[in-house]
């Protein structure tokens, strides 16, 4: 007789700032669902980026978590780790014909854009409001694109988003266990297209976000992502890559944001929604409960 394998939660903070009260919510969040549930509950350090990375952040959020009388089963995975995997993910997908290379600077990119804008052939902007660059970067000056493609200059790994959906031969699905910014829910159909070609590395930081989270959850075994709504429409992106690289797909479930009084979404750099701050007023962990409403 087989035993079904418990399920496996997991927050993943990255270590660039302190945490704050929407970060509480998504670890209580995921801790009780794994508790409910019989599973186990991982704290992830993701810490790729790591120019912005801090040990005194990433030694805060585990006594932030303890303090909110959340505990987390061992060893505690980091990024900047397991390298060699993220790169080996994107040398598959080179392999596989799908990565370009892109030499454009962020400032190129704009400049690309605007002049786009005016010819009245705007780009497309991706579910974050970022640019989609077209193929090729041939926005660049010719003599410019040859000098930098011969003397390797740094480039940004964009996934060829045609060649990707190339390969699907049915519309990936994943499911949302609650509900998406539009009440998406149950099975749920997303189209990556939106994204453009999106990045996968850069040269300073090996895997971009998407790259790495489904790297790590595989490699975790997570059964179940709880996160922000905010990265709902992410999720498209995700489930092309896991298709891609032959990984396996977690239930998702995409909670509610935490948000400031004039409506936005709570961002590291509001230190007063930090819950050290908090802490350092005298909020003790069931008035964090009460202000997040659990
Ligand atoms: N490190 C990511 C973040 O803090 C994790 C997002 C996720 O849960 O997929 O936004």
């Amino acid at each position: 007789m087989t035993t079904a394998k418990p399920p496996v939660f997991r927050f993943a903070p990255s270590p660039n700032g302190y945490l704050h009260l929407g970060h509480a919510y998504s670890a209580i969040m995921n801790h009780r669902l794994a508790e409910a549930r019989g599973g186990r509950f991982l704290v992830r350090i993701d810490d790729m980026d790591q120019g912005r990375a801090r040990p005194a952040y990433e030694d805060a959020i585990f006594e932030d978590l303890a303090w909110l009388g959340l505990d987390w089963a061992e060893p505690v995975r980091h990024q900047s780790a397991h390298i060699p995997d993220y790169l080996d993910a994107l040398d598959r997908l080179d392999r596989m014909g799908l990565i370009r290379r892109s030499v454009a600077t962020r400032r190129e990119i704009a400049a690309g854009a605007d002049v786009a804008a005016a010819a009245g052939t705007p780009w497309r902007r991706d579910p974050d409001g970022g640019w989609c660059v077209p193929e090729d970067d041939l926005f660049l000056p010719p003599e410019v694109l040859r000098k930098r493609r011969e003397t390797n200059a740094p480039a940004t790994l964009r996934l060829k988003m045609a060649d990707a959906l190339a390969r699907l031969d049915a519309p990936l699905t994943f499911r949302e266990e609650s509900d998406g910014p539009a009440g998406e829910t149950g099975d749920v159909a997303l189209d990556p297209a939106l994204w453009g070609d999106v990045v996968l590395g850069r040269s300073d930081v090996p895997g971009s976000y998407h790259l790495s989270v489904v790297i790590d959850d595989a490699a975790q075994a997570v059964t179940h992502v709880v996160r922000g709504r905010d990265l709902f429409y992410a999720t498209a992106i995700h489930r092309l890559l896991q298709h891609l690289l032959g990984l396996p797909t977690p239930v998702y479930h995409h909670h509610r944001l935490i948000l400031d009084e004039t409506g936005r979404k709570l961002s590291k750099s509001q230190g007063d929604t930090s819950l050290r701050e908090l802490r350092a007023k005298g909020a003790t962990p069931s008035d964090i409960r009460r202000m997040i409403g659990c």
